[in-house]
């Protein structure tokens, strides 16, 4: 049995129903019996409009200070 999510257009009320699909629709809201629409769900989302991007490449303040590995190679040619 699939779960329907029903809005309600008058409280904006979000609420789930389990329904066979040869069950109506409902038609009101529990809460205050006004008009719902069942929501359908999105096969993806979709990131409408401008002004969202991802800034993956930012290097932060906190810079992680690297200790410095010493690596003294001893390379004293004795001559
Ligand atoms: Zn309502």
């Amino acid at each position: 049995m699939p779960t329907y999510v029903y809005k309600c257009e008058e409280c904006n009320y979000h609420f789930e129903q389990l329904q066979k699909f040869s069950d109506k629709p409902l038609k009101s809201c529990p809460r205050c019996k006004g008009k719902v629409k069942r929501v359908i769900h999105p096969t993806g989302i979709v990131f409408k409009g401008s002004g969202w991007y991802i800034n993956d490449s930012r290097s932060g303040g906190s810079s992680s200070s690297e200790s410095k590995s010493s690596d003294t190679k001893s390379s004293s040619s004795s001559d």
